[in-house]
């Protein structure tokens, strides 16, 4: 019989989401009537593809009805890479050149990985996204984990004594990720805080690769919208972005990776761009995006486009503000919110991430993360999604006044 990937059996992280969904749908009927079900759950998108999108994805479709088109580039088509440095990167003097499309942060994850050796240090914020550490695991990087720890990845605490932001550890590490603002907390790091990583990675000779899946959500003038504001993060720093959370794609799959030709590694024993190596990843194993896709992701970034996805934006903004208001109303910690659709609501004593989950959808049909979810220190809160309607928010604040510890 053929031999499966040993390191399947290594994958430590609780699934979240199907257990989530289970207990929701165990809800009885009749209880749902009296109080119907609010999702703060789901880190998704709230609303269909419409407006200045939905014309040029209809246009697209028509075109490739009219005009034969085959395989495009596998980095992307210069059309929208052209959009993406007028509109994004340009300003941090990144050409299209350094920019490479793909169908989402979380195959661009993985594939990142191939780039590096074996033998790379690699140190993780606890909690973030999953993504990272199981792509890590996967790709056997890791030995089987001990206490929820894999003793080969390093931690970086984003925990309240922390203030919720990854600090740069003490030991040399090769390759570091972060994701700002950070999924589940909510918290983004500062023009200082960034700055601290790319000195740390310059003396180093660390790659940092830095998840900013969110930066739409981010306002305010101390916290940058791309490391690339940081002078010296061009030799340091990948960039990923995502159409997702940004423009609703989430289900149409855009994403793109900014790797600046500055950023070197060592080959063997010469010194060579990571880009080339990139590209050569990319031709080999990746057709690009959907053509479709790809006009649909260059519309986005029209004027029109982009104040639309601002209105949705907006609004998944002030939700959550509301909601956080309304929770610290109430006596509760609960942190993140300003550049970010999530909250970090810390669980009364003594309860831990499930049992306060357990509380909110039994009790008041609210569904949350557990943030044990999204790494062990995770433990002690949920995460609240602001992915929702006005009218859901709504209908949250009187259960939420309902709330006694
Ligand atoms: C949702 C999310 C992504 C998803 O990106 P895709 O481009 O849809 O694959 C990436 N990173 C973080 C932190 C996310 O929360």
């Amino acid at each position: 019989m053929s031999k499966a990937s040993p390191h399947f059996l290594k994958l430590h992280q609780e699934l979240i989401f199907p257990v989530v969904e289970e207990k929701a749908r165990a809800l009885s009927e009749n209880s749902l009537q009296a109080k119907p079900l609010l999702n703060f759950g789901v880190g998704d998108v709230a609303f269909p593809i419409r407006g200045a999108i939905k014309k040029a994805l209809l246009e697209a479709v028509e075109d490739v009805c009219t005009t034969r088109r085959g395989y495009g580039p596998s980095t992307g088509h210069p059309f929208l890479k052209k959009a993406i440095v007028d509109v994004e990167y340009g300003k941090y003097g990144i050409k299209a050149q350094e920019v490479f499309i793909s169908d989402g942060i979380m195959s661009d994850i993985t594939s990142l990985l191939e780039l590096f050796h074996k033998d790379s240090k690699i140190a993780l914020p606890n909690p973030t996204y999953p993504v990272y550490l199981d792509s890590c695991v996967l790709s056997g990087r890791t030995s089987f984990p001990k206490k929820g720890l894999y003793p080969e990845i390093t931690q970086l605490p984003c925990t309240l004594e922390t203030g919720f932001v990854p600090k740069p550890p003490r030991k040399k590490c090769d390759i570091v990720f972060l994701c700002t603002p950070n999924n589940p907390t909510g918290c983004s790091l500062t023009k200082d805080d960034l700055s601290k990583w790319v000195a740390y990675a310059k003396k180093h000779n660390s790659v940092l690769i830095v998840d900013a899946a969110y930066e739409a959500f981010i306002h305010g003038k101390d916290t940058p919208k791309s490391i690339y504001e940081i002078p010296g993060a061009k030799d340091v720093a990948i960039e990923l972005r995502s159409f997702s959370k940004t423009s609703g794609f989430s289900g149409l799959r855009l994403s793109y990776s900014i790797i600046p030709d500055s950023l070197m590694v060592k080959l063997d024993k010469e010194e060579t761009p990571l880009n080339k190596i990139w590209k050569q990843r990319q031709a080999v194993t990746f057709n690009g995006p959907s053509y479709l896709i790809q006009k649909a992701g260059a519309a986005a970034l029209s004027r029109k486009a982009l104040e639309e996805s601002k209105q949705d934006i907006d609004l998944y903004r002030k939700c959550g503000q509301i909601l956080k208001d309304a929770i610290i109303a109430q006596g509760f910690e609960c942190f993140g919110g300003e550049n970010s659709p999530y909250l970090w609501w810390k669980c009364p004593e003594p309860l831990t991430s499930w049992e306060f989950f357990d509380y909110l959808l039994q009790k008041h049909h609210m569904i949350s993360i557990p943030g044990s979810g999204f790494g062990s220190l995770g433990e002690g809160y949920v995460r609240l999604s602001s992915f929702t309607t006005e009218e859901d928010t709504k209908k949250a604040l009187s259960r939420i006044k309902e709330m006694k510890f």
